[in-house]
């Protein structure tokens, strides 16, 4: 066998895992499609639960003088406004930044790491796996997803389900507040904006796929039309001076609980499960399941744990922290955006400080 750990996908669950596996002495190969660094369609806020295992990997928030953000402003789409304190609170950074300075610190632990290579399967055999690539073939013993949520070839294999979105992203410059995260609602969707690193901030929104299709795919006139109604948007908009002329997109964006463990392979992050960005911590479930898996796969590979028995610790453990979330997420998500339901939702939300508490506790998670 040539490689302990394989793990297709060098995201941040990849990265993070590749890293812990490295410094636990085992082989580990990391394939990438994309190459490094590259900008993620992402909302780039970093929930407090990751900060003590991103210091763990060698990313230290201090030293970067992230922005602090502890604020909550959340909008209806008239622009009515709900003020909440977030106790938990997280930091801002760019995914260009964070998943290349992850990058780094993986090759300087010796992973193995093939960037500019997609996998396109794999098989499994006596001693492990086999990974069909387009830059050739892998073989190792353990054999983990992290290719975020799009499923392809033999992986998470049937695996489909919930409703379509697009997700758009946008980076600004502008006099907005740097310790508040911004939740608007317009009709079909949300938009998410709060500071990252380099005086920047991330704009970035979900919509309905079939909303935009109304729009017969034009994002400007769909942000002029649809997102600006809202108020605060509108003010976003006028107010900001856009960082690249055009944003990054992405389509077929879905939100469900797939399977942390089949056949024998095991997944993290969005391969097992995305949660709305609404309720947020995509990112903090992602590098949360790196944490988890690390120590059951070096059971495995000193011959402690059979594989059998590290895939049903691990499948239990992600549907404890992970599978809850994801499905409340899921339904937070539905309410705020489906028309006849809003207003009864934002109601409730605005006017019960403990329906907001109860939101925010089932959307977050322990520091890991
Ligand atoms: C609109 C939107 C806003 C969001 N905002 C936030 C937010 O503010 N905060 C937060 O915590 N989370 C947010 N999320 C969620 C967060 O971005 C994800 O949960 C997180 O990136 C998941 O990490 P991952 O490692 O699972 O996957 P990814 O980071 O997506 O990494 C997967 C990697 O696999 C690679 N890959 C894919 N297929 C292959 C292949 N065949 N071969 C080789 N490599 C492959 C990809 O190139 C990619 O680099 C948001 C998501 C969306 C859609």
């Amino acid at each position: 066998m040539k490689y302990d750990c394989m793990i297709v996908g060098g995201g941040l669950s990849g990265l993070a895992l590749s890293i812990l596996m490295a410094r636990a002495q085992k082989k580990v190969l990391l394939i990438e499609k994309k190459k490094y660094p590259a900008h993620k369609v992402c909302g780039e806020y970093i929930s407090n639960e990751s900060r003590a295992f991103l210091i763990k990997l060698g990313i230290v928030p201090e030293q970067w003088h992230l922005p602090e953000i502890n604020q909550l402003v959340f909008s209806d789409q008239r622009g009515r406004l709900i003020r909440e304190q977030l106790d938990s609170g997280g930091f801002g950074i760019r995914r260009y930044a964070l998943d290349e300075a992850l990058f780094q610190i993986a090759r300087k632990e010796g992973v193995d790491i093939r960037t500019s290579t997609t996998c396109l399967g794999y098989e499994k055999n006596m001693q492990g796996f086999k990974v069909l690539t387009n830059a050739g073939e892998f073989e190792g013993r353990i054999l983990c997803g992290a290719f975020g949520r799009y499923a392809f070839g033999n992986f998470n294999k049937g695996q489909t389900g919930g409703e379509n979105w697009v997700g758009v992203k946008h980076h600004l410059r502008g006099a907005f507040a740097a310790d508040t995260i911004g939740l608007h609602l317009f009709e079909g969707g949300y938009c998410g904006m709060s500071k990252v690193d380099d005086e920047q901030y991330c704009l970035c929104y979900l919509v309905k796929a079939e909303m935009l299709k109304k729009y017969k795919g034009q994002i400007s006139l769909l942000e002029s039309e649809v997102l600006q109604k809202n108020p605060r948007l509108a003010e976003i908009w006028k107010e900001g001076q856009k960082v690249y002329e055009d944003p990054l997109t992405i389509s077929n964006v879905t939100f469900y609980a797939k399977q942390a463990v089949a056949d024998d392979v095991f997944y993290l992050g969005d391969s097992a499960g995305s949660i709305a960005p609404l309720t947020g911590n995509g990112m903090s479930n992602a590098l949360r399941s790196a944490a988890m898996l690390e120590p059951l796969l070096n059971k495995v590979l000193n011959e402690e744990y059979s594989l059998a028995k590290a895939a049903k610790v691990y499948a239990q453990e992600w549907n404890q922290q992970m599978g809850q979330r994801i499905r409340a997420g899921r339904w937070i998500q539905y309410f705020f955006c489906q028309a006849a339901l809003t207003p009864f939702f934002f109601f409730f939300v605005r006017n019960f400080a403990f329906v907001r508490r109860m939101i925010i506790r089932m959307t977050h998670g322990k520091s890991f």
